[in-house]
C-alpha cells in the first residue's frame, strides 16, 4: 500500500517507532542523495540517472520505495509507452533541513570536500551563510551540550530499531566508492547500523557491549562502524570507549533535523518517541534553522546554491 502523501503516518501501538522509521528511511545510501536530486528538481529516471552514479536496478527500487513511503508521488505523464516522474512531497519536501545540515557539516568538517561544494545563499538577505541552530521556544542558539534528550511515551531502543524500507539489499546496492557526494555523511548516516550508533553516541553510549545489546545489532556491522567511524573522526577510541570527538558532536545539528522530520511524519498514539528539551530556558526544545547573516529563520525555498 502507498502512503498518502500529504499527512503523518499514523503508527500502530507498540510499533516500530519514529526513530526507527527514521533510522530505516534515512540511513540508506541513496534516499537522501534521490530526495536531495528531487528537491533540485529532477523528476524522470533519465534525470536521477545523470545526477547520480546509480545503476538502473538500484534507482527503480529507490523510486519504489521512495513512494511506497510517500516521499515521491507517481505521476504518469504519457501512455503508450507509458512514462512517469516523480514529484516532491510535503513529506520530502520537509526534509530540507536536515539537507541543508548535512552541507553544512561536509562544508566545515571535511576539508578536502569543501571546495567542491557550493556556498550557500540565503535570498532574504543575499549574503552567503551558514545555517544556527536555535530554540524555537526562547530563540537563543543551541548546540548538543545545551540539549537534553529523553524517551517520551513511545520511546525505548527496541521500538527505536531500523526496519529497512528497501527489501531486497545487494552488494550493488552500495555507494560506489568514487562517488563524491557526500561522502563523510553517507558513510555516517548511510547505513541503518551507522545511524542507530550515532543516535546511541549523542545520547551517552560508548562501550561495544552496549552498543552490541541496547541497539541489538549484529556485533560485526556494529564493529564495522566503529571502524568506519574512527577512521573519519567521528569517534575517538580510548580506554575501550568510544567517544564522540567535536566532529562527531556538530552531526547533532543534522540528527536534530531528522528527528523532527521523523516526529512530524511518524505518530504514535502512546506520544513522541523523543523529547527534547532546553537547558537554557527549561522548554521543549524545537529546533529552528536561521540564516548567521541576518538572523533570520530559513525556510527551504530562500536558499540557492551559488
Ligand atoms: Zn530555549
Ligand atoms: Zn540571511
Amino acid at each position: 500500500m502507498e502512503q498518502s502523501s500529504s499527512g503523518p503516518t499514523e503508527l500502530a501501538v507498540g510499533d516500530t517507532n519514529a526513530v526507527g522509521r527514521m533510522l530505516g528511511l534515512l540511513g540508506d545510501e541513496w534516499t537522501l542523495l534521490v530526495v536531495q536530486q528531487a528537491l533540485l528538481g529532477a523528476t524522470r529516471f533519465a534525470e536521477f540517472k545523470t545526477r547520480l552514479p546509480i545503476s538502473n536496478s538500484v534507482l527503480t527500487r529507490r523510486l519504489q520505495s521512495l513512494t511506497r513511503e510517500g516521499l515521491l508521488e507517481r505521476r504518469v505523464y504519457q501512455t503508450n509507452p507509458t512514462r512517469s516522474e516523480y514529484l516532491v512531497t510535503p513529506r520530502s519536501r520537509s526534509l530540507w533541513p536536515v539537507l541543508l545540515s548535512i552541507w553544512e557539516w561536509e562544508r566545515h568538517w571535511v576539508p578536502d570536500h569543501a571546495e567542491r561544494l557550493p556556498g550557500m545563499r540565503h535570498d532574504a538577505c543575499g549574503a552567503d551563510f551558514a545555517p544556527l541552530l536555535m530554540c524555537g521556544s526562547c530563540g537563543e542558539a543551541a548546540g548538543d551540550k545545551d540539549v537534553v534528550a529523553r524517551w517520551g511515551p513511545s520511546g525505548s531502543w527496541p521500538r527505536s530499531m531500523p526496519v529497512a524500507s528497501t527489501r531486497r539489499r545487494s552488494e550493488a546496492d552500495q555507494l560506489d566508492a568514487s562517488a563524491d557526494l557526500f561522502p563523510q555523511t553517507m558513510s555516517v548516516l548511510g547505513n541503518r547500523w551507522g545511524f542507530a550508533l550515532l543516535v546511541a553516541a549523542i545520547v551517552g553510549m560508548s562501550r561495544f557491549t552496549d552498543f552490541q545489546s541496547q541497539l541489538g545489532a549484529p556485533p560485526g556491522s556494529i564493529a564495522d562502524r566503529l571502524s568506519i567511524f574512527t577512521a573519519n573522526g567521528v569517534l575517538a577510541a580510548s580506554d575501550n570507549r568510544y567517544r564522540l570527538t567535536e566532529k562527531g558532536r556538530a552531526l547533532f545539528s543534522v540528527l536534530v533535523a531528522a528527528l523532527q522530520w521523523a516526529q512530524r511524519w511518524f505518530r504514535a498514539p502512546e506520544g513522541p518517541a523523543v523529547i527534547l528539551t532546553h537547558r537554557v530556558c527549561g522548554k521543549r526544545f524545537g529546533a529552528v534553522l536561521v540564516c548567521d547573516q541576518c538572523a533570520e529563520p530559513l525556510t527551504g525555498a530562500q536558499v540557492a546554491a551559488v
